[in-house]
Formats: C-alpha cells, structure tokens, sequence
C-alpha cells in the first residue's frame, strides 16, 4: 500500500528540554506500507502521474504518430473567440488547428474516462456507506489476480473496500490536472495533448476495473450461476403495474428490488430496465426483464405501459421526463 504526498510537518519555532527548532519544514512524499504477502516487488513509479509517465507516451506517440482530419477549422472553447483555425492561422490564445484537434481529443477521453469512474465511484461510496471500509474484496478460489491493470499501474493489491476507495482518489485526482490542461492557455503542444489523452485513456482503464470490481462484489454471489432472463419489450406484461429502470447505476433498482421484495409484491409487479441497468439487476434478481437497449426508451415508454419510469445515471434521455409525463407515469429521479 503506498500513501502519496502523506504529510507535512511545519514548526516555526520551538524551545523545549530537548533542544531548540526553528524554521524546520518537513515533507514526506510517500509512504510505502510494508504487508506480510507482498505479492511482488515494487515498480518504480506507483500510481504515476502524467509526467512520470509521459517519456514512454512520447515514445508510443514516435511509433504512431497521431494525423488529424478536422470536421470543423472554427475554436469556439472560450470567450476570446470565436476563432478561424483554417490555413495556418493561429486562435487569439496561440493555439493552431493540429493542437485544437489533439485539445479535443484530450478533453473528451477525459469525459470518458470520468463517466466510467464517477459511477464507480457512486457504487462505492453507497457499499462504503453500507459495510464500511475494511469489507473484503474476494472474487472466489477461481480469480488468482483481482485487478491486473490496477496492480500494474498503481502497485497495489485491492483486498478491501478502502483500497478501492485509494484507486479511487488517485483517478479523481489525474483527471482534474488532464482536464485543466484543456482550459485556454494551457498547453501549445499537440503531441503533449494526446499524451495527456494517453494518460487519461490508463486512468480509464484502472477506472473500468474497479468500477467492475465494485459491481462484482455487489450483484454476484459466490459460486452463482448468472441467470437466462427474458429479453424485449414484448416480455413486459401490460396487465400488471410496470416499472421501468434506465441507465448505468443499478444500486438505486437495487433498492427497489429489495423493497418490492420486503412487501411480498413479487408476483405483483413487472419490473424491467433498459441499458447497463437493466443487465446489472438481472445479476442482482432474476426476475428483472431487460426490455432493451437506450435506443429503445422512447418507444418503450410511448408504448404506454410502464406505470413508474425511474432513472439513475448516463444513458438516460435528457426529456425522458416529459415522455413520462405525456403517458401519465410516476416520474423518479435517482442517484
Ligand atoms: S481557446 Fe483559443 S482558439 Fe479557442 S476560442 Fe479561445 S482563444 Fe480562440
């Protein structure tokens, strides 16, 4: 386990019976607790930030340089512009259109890769609130590495709750320097920009595994068979008070399910979702129906049959309410 930048120890002056200090300025970077099963030696650079990482982006990028084709030559990303980046020209911040382009690019795997974490994340934050920190991650005897690409990139063995929480944290914090250096006068380098997006494309990769380690601990049981479930908006029984589930957060349907199943409505109510949702509570209870894909919410929802639309996060249609509304379902916002 390595703890970055842990502390910092200041004293301005002090007498006491063992000597005098003053102007003393302590800074420890990190600290590397020892465990008893190290399981292998450390690497040089655990939990890399984007500088200690950025020669062997730069390499990568040498081998396969990056070539852009613009869809469009105008910069409208802040208020000194609008500016034309067509024929050589530079934006009133100095940047060209290769650098606008790699920008871009830079900025959206950071969307990417935040959307991936921020669930993660949301899941995480609801289990630690539920079992606290020290509950153990265990995958079985059939899984001997629980998270390759978290071990690799950060030198860790995730064992518990809290040490997700740490993958966690040094994510967020990645993603807010790669993010600012998307701001107007930043960065003037193309190639810099996509070894920023390279960075930000590993920090997605740890961010799916532990979003995945999470969702692991929380809908699957040991040993358990994951269930064959009805599939299509045609499995939905119209004569029965239907809820309908969409996006990418089953943690509040979860709530739900076990709710339902408290009152012994089992029977009563056709539960069915649609997106990750909807795969991710058919692990949780095999009697959730996946109705469809995203692309499938309008037509579902214009089918009149879900009495209660709820949603979590991502994925979700931005007027879905109104959709609701128009049908005359209860309308329930999540997360
Ligand atoms: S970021 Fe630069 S190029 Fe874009 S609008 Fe602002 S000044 Fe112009």
């Amino acid at each position: 386990m390595v703890q970055r930048n842990a502390t910092r120890i200041k004293i301005d002056k002090l007498d006491s019976a063992f000597g005098n200090i003053s102007g003393l300025d302590l800074k420890i970077g990190d600290i590397v607790f020892e465990e008893e099963d190290v399981f292998e030696p450390q690497g040089p650079t655990p939990m890399p930030n984007l500088t200690e990482l950025r020669s062997w982006y730069l390499n990568l990028l040498n081998r396969y340089p990056p070539a852009y084709a613009p869809i469009c030559d105008m910069c409208c990303l802040c208020t000194y512009g609008k500016c034309n980046l067509a024929k050589g020209r530079r934006g009133a911040c100095g940047i060209d259109i290769k650098t606008q382009q790699a920008r871009i690019v830079e900025i959206a795997c950071c969307i990417g890769a935040s959307c991936h974490s921020s669930h993660g994340i949301h899941l995480l934050h609801w289990m630690l609130e539920k079992y606290g920190p020290d509950y153990p991650i265990n995958l079985g005897d059939d899984i001997a590495v629980e998270a390759p690409m978290v071990r690799l990139i950060c030198g860790i063995q995730i064992k518990t709750l809290g040490d997700l929480e740490t993958v966690f944290k040094f994510i967020e914090s990645q993603i807010i320097h790669l993010l600012s250096a998307g701001h107007t006068g930043q960065e003037g380098s193309f190639i810099d920009y996509e070894a920023k997006a390279l960075h930000a494309g590993v920090m997605d990769l740890i961010g799916l595994e532990g979003s995945d380690l999470a969702q692991l601990m929380l809908f699957k049981k040991q040993g358990q068979e994951t269930p064959l479930v009805e599939l299509g908006m045609g499995c939905m029984n119209p004569n029965k008070p239907n809820i309908l589930m969409i996006g990418h957060n089953a943690a509040p349907g979860i709530e739900m399910v076990d709710y339902i199943k408290e009152k012994g409505l089992n029977e009563k109510i056709d539960i069915g979702a649609i997106c990750c949702t909807a795969h991710d509570l058919t692990r949780y209870w095999d009697q959730v129906k996946i109705v469809g894909s995203m692309s499938r919410q309008l037509r579902f929802i214009r089918s009149g049959v879900p009495d209660v639309v709820m949603v979590d996060e991502q994925c979700v249609r931005t007027d879905i309410i109104w959709e609701a509304r128009k049908i005359k379902a209860a309308f329930i916002a999540t997360n």
